[in-house]
Protein backbone atom coordinates (compact mmCIF):
# COMPACT_ATOMS: atom_id res chain seq x y z
CA UNK A 1 0.00 0.00 0.00
CA UNK A 2 1.41 3.61 -0.60
CA UNK A 3 1.91 5.51 2.16
CA UNK A 4 1.55 9.00 2.60
CA UNK A 5 4.35 10.04 4.55
CA UNK A 6 7.47 7.70 5.78
CA UNK A 7 6.67 8.03 9.31
CA UNK A 8 2.92 7.94 9.06
CA UNK A 9 2.88 11.44 10.26
CA UNK A 10 4.67 9.91 13.51
CA UNK A 11 8.31 10.50 15.20
CA UNK A 12 10.23 7.60 16.74
CA UNK A 13 8.98 4.60 15.13
CA UNK A 14 9.80 0.69 16.20
CA UNK A 15 7.32 1.14 19.14
CA UNK A 16 4.21 -0.10 18.15
CA UNK A 17 1.48 1.79 20.12
CA UNK A 18 1.68 4.73 22.26
CA UNK A 19 -0.30 6.16 25.03
CA UNK A 20 -3.01 8.89 24.09
CA UNK A 21 -2.07 12.18 25.37
CA UNK A 22 -4.46 15.58 25.35
CA UNK A 23 -4.05 18.68 23.13
CA UNK A 24 -3.18 21.42 25.09
CA UNK A 25 -5.41 23.81 22.95
CA UNK A 26 -8.71 21.52 21.95
CA UNK A 27 -8.51 18.62 24.69
CA UNK A 28 -8.36 16.03 21.71
CA UNK A 29 -7.02 12.42 22.54
CA UNK A 30 -4.10 12.38 20.40
CA UNK A 31 -1.05 9.66 20.28
CA UNK A 32 2.02 10.71 22.08
CA UNK A 33 4.65 10.17 18.83
CA UNK A 34 2.00 12.40 16.64
CA UNK A 35 1.88 14.93 18.91
CA UNK A 36 3.75 18.36 18.16
CA UNK A 37 5.45 19.07 21.72
CA UNK A 38 6.69 22.63 22.24
CA UNK A 39 8.99 23.37 24.79
CA UNK A 40 9.18 26.58 26.94
CA UNK A 41 11.21 27.95 29.48
CA UNK A 42 10.14 31.01 31.58
CA UNK A 43 11.91 32.91 33.91
CA UNK A 44 10.82 32.74 38.00
CA UNK A 45 12.04 36.46 38.91
CA UNK A 46 11.39 39.33 36.68
CA UNK A 47 13.62 40.14 34.18
CA UNK A 48 15.63 43.18 35.49
CA UNK A 49 15.88 41.14 38.45
CA UNK A 50 17.61 37.92 37.01
CA UNK A 51 19.84 40.04 35.24
CA UNK A 52 21.43 41.85 38.69
CA UNK A 53 21.42 38.31 40.15
CA UNK A 54 23.17 36.36 37.42
CA UNK A 55 25.60 39.61 37.66
CA UNK A 56 25.90 38.62 41.09
CA UNK A 57 27.29 35.00 39.62
CA UNK A 58 24.17 32.78 41.24
CA UNK A 59 22.44 30.30 39.44
CA UNK A 60 18.78 30.53 38.06
CA UNK A 61 16.27 27.83 37.58
CA UNK A 62 14.51 28.20 34.61
CA UNK A 63 12.02 25.32 34.73
CA UNK A 64 10.44 24.51 31.15
CA UNK A 65 6.67 23.41 30.19
CA UNK A 66 5.42 21.66 27.93
CA UNK A 67 2.84 21.67 25.34
CA UNK A 68 1.19 19.28 23.27
CA UNK A 69 -0.52 19.74 20.04
CA UNK A 70 -2.61 17.73 18.19
CA UNK A 71 -2.08 18.03 14.50
CA UNK A 72 -4.90 20.83 13.79
CA UNK A 73 -3.83 23.07 16.49
CA UNK A 74 -0.08 23.02 15.02
CA UNK A 75 -1.38 23.91 12.14
CA UNK A 76 -3.20 26.30 13.16
CA UNK A 77 -0.98 27.98 14.91
CA UNK A 78 1.75 27.62 12.46
CA UNK A 79 4.02 25.40 14.23
CA UNK A 80 3.85 22.97 11.50
CA UNK A 81 2.55 23.38 7.67
CA UNK A 82 0.83 21.72 5.10
CA UNK A 83 3.73 20.52 2.60
CA UNK A 84 3.53 19.89 -0.95
CA UNK A 85 2.48 16.15 -1.98
CA UNK A 86 6.44 15.54 -3.26
CA UNK A 87 7.27 17.04 -0.19
CA UNK A 88 5.75 15.19 2.80
CA UNK A 89 8.08 12.22 2.22
CA UNK A 90 10.71 13.89 3.82
CA UNK A 91 11.04 13.48 7.57
CA UNK A 92 11.53 16.23 10.22
ZN1 LIG B 1 -5.80 20.27 19.29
Amino acid sequence: MTKKRKSGGRSGGGRGRSELVQCTNCGMLVPRDKVKRVTSRFSLVDPALARELRASGSYLARPSTFKNYCVSCAVHFGLSKVRARNERRRTN
